[in-house]
């Protein structure tokens, strides 16, 4: 047997495995107990497939590929360790457009030099192409909003007919390519350049807000980009991987659009999620606020409480000190559970990652549908930092931008104890009516301080 031979079957051996490691990790990602696991096996599934490229017979260019992933291993290590958990959603957008680009820039290098044979490999060339550079400049440009280096939504009338006549540029453009009728550098670059422009048009006036989902969007286009490159280089691994990913992203964007009501026409198109001022909406009633001494008071003795964490328990970083609180009353026998919404927060589990952070066993976390009917069987509900996910006008409110949206039911509890620094609104803009009730009290501050306060209150209980 000739020794390319050898060499074929260890590669396409080994992404074998890197296949069943793939999906190992996904699976083992699907429950908080093992995700951490799941992370490293598909990593394990990463690094055998990168290792097995070096036996490609007519691998060449070591001088540029070792530096190059050097330097690329260092600054994901380095900023995987600094990255705060409130600024993950823009550092996925970041990881993410770098795959997408990858993809776009294979497909250019093959373009480039005619490497594609036949109609259909370079029609795949140039359909990866395409997703791969929209998903590039739009994940650039999720990751300017998210980081606050872009502020404003760019909005203007005929928007969407911009969108629409660049897309049909760059289909027209990858056609004429496609079809073999002119591959020349103007076509190819007048190609790359307009699908880049249409990425960045695309997100440019979607709401900072719904970055998460179109980043989760821009994610199941960066696989369906690798894919299809994949194909065209004729590499499993990438048409695996890809694929993996490409469904689990589609998935994903469709869970979270799910769980806000909302369909992603709505997040791409309707500018909502961009507000973050004052909250607006009429709501009848008033705002009462409370010590934290009568709170500590309130909790020390209370059979039941039931926990609600949200964004604003992100911000403030709160999680420890909560999980200090919620000890203090488990061993005075209160019975404790934490309700976890499926979009609190600003991106999908960011509440499960913050209590795991914290050390919280998974045994006192419960999703939306285990919890909701433990609400009217609760002394006190205490939301911290949650606002449109305890929003009582998601149920009856028509005109409401989250009517429909399933939420806790917190208002159902004996007590609602709400920890906010103020007025400030939720993700949607809106007045909640669960503050206004009259089983509601207002503990205003910064969420980490009300936590301090609040233990301190308990101890103070004896
Ligand atoms: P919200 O965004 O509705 O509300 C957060 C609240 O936290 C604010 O009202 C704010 O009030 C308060 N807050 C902010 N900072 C602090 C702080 N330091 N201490 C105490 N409170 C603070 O959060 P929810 O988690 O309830 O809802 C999430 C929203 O995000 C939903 O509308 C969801 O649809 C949306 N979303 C979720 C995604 C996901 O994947 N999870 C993705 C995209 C959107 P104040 O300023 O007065 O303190």
């Amino acid at each position: 047997m000739p020794a390319w031979m050898s060499a074929d079957l260890a590669i396409q051996a080994s992404y074998f495995v890197t296949a069943v490691l793939f999906i190992m990790g996904l699976k083992r990602m699907s429950s908080p107990v093992t995700a951490r696991s799941g992370i490293l096996w598909a990593g394990a599934g990463m690094a055998v497939a990168t290792a097995i490229t070096f036996l490609y017979p007519s691998m060449t260019n070591y001088g540029l590929i070792v530096p190059a992933m050097l330097i690329g291993s260092v600054l994901a290590w380095w900023s995987g360790k600094r990255v705060a958990m409130t600024n993950m959603p823009q550092m996925i957008a970041l990881y993410n457009g770098m795959g997408g680009g990858a993809a776009a820039a294979i497909a250019a290098v093959e373009l480039y030099r005619g490497g594609t044979e036949g109609y259909v490999t370079t029609t795949l060339a140039v359909a990866g192409g395409i997703i791969g550079a929209v998903s590039f400049s739009g994940s650039a440009v999720a990751f300017g909003k998210l980081q606050g280096l872009i502020t404003r939504s760019l909005r203007f009338g005929g928007q969407q007919l911009l969108n629409l006549l660049l897309l049909a540029a760059a289909l027209a453009l990858g056609a004429l390519v496609a079809a073999g009728v002119n591959s020349s550098f103007a076509v190819l670059t007048g190609f790359f350049v307009v699908a880049l422009v249409l990425g960045i048009s695309m997100t440019l006036p979607i709401g900072g807000a719904d970055m998460p989902v179109v980043i989760s969007l821009y994610n199941a286009l960066t696989g369906l980009a690798v894919g299809l490159e994949g194909f065209v280089l004729e590499n499993a691994a990438m048409i695996i991987a890809g694929t993996v990913v490409g469904s689990a992203g589609t998935l994903l964007t469709q869970l979270m659009a799910r769980a806000m009501n909302r369909s992603l026409g709505n997040v791409l198109f309707s500018g909502f999620g961009d507000t973050g001022g004052p909250a607006t909406g009429a709501v009848t009633g008033s705002l009462k606020p409370i010590e934290a001494s009568d709170v500590g008071v309130m909790l020390a003795f209370a059979q039941k409480v039931i926990v609600v964490p949200g964004y604003g328990m992100a911000v403030a970083q709160a999680q420890h000190k909560i999980w200090e609180l919620c000890q203090l009353l488990i061993e005075r026998g209160v019975q404790l559970r934490f309700a976890i919404h499926p979009v609190a927060g600003r991106m999908p589990g960011h509440m499960n990652v913050l209590l795991a952070e914290a050390g919280v066993p998974y045994d006192l976390i419960s999703d939306l549908d285990e919890i909701n009917a433990e609400f009217e069987t609760a002394d006190v509900a205490l939301i911290i930092g949650a606002n449109d996910v305890v929003n009582p006008v998601a149920r009856t409110d028509k005109s409401s931008p989250i009517y429909g949206m399933p939420i806790l039911n917190a208002d159902k509890a004996k007590n609602v104890i709400v920890i906010k620094r103020g007025q400030g609104a939720g993700f949607s803009g809106i007045e909640n009516a669960l503050f206004y009730l009259d089983n509601t009290r207002m503990l205003y501050g910064d969420a980490q301080k009300a936590g301090a306060q609040l233990i301190q209150a308990i101890k103070a209980v004896g």
